[in-house]
C-alpha cells in the first residue's frame, strides 16, 4: 500500500497527521509532507484513516 498526497489539494488543515503520525509530518504553515510514502506493514489502518481526515481529499490511498 502507498500513501499519495496531491500537495495541490493540501490547505493546510493538518488534521491527516494525528491518525497516522508515523506517515505524515506537518511543515511550518501546517501543510503535510509524506514521510513513508510506502506504509509500512501494520500501519494500513492508519494510512486509509489519514487518507479519511483530508478534508480536502488531498490524500488517498492506493494498493
Ligand atoms: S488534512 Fe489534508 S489539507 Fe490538511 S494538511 Fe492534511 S493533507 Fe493537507
Amino acid at each position: 500500500m502507498k500513501l499519495l498526497l496531491d500537495s495541490t489539494r493540501c490547505q493546510g488543515y493538518g488534521l491527516c497527521q494525528e491518525p497516522a503520525p508515523d506517515l505524515v509530518a506537518l511543515d511550518e504553515w501546517g501543510y503535510a509532507q509524506i514521510l513513508a510514502v510506502v506504509v509500512p506493514p501494520g500501519g494500513e489502518d492508519a494510512a486509509r484513516a489519514c487518507a479519511d481526515s483530508c478534508p480536502n481529499s488531498a490524500l488517498r490511498v492506493e494498493g
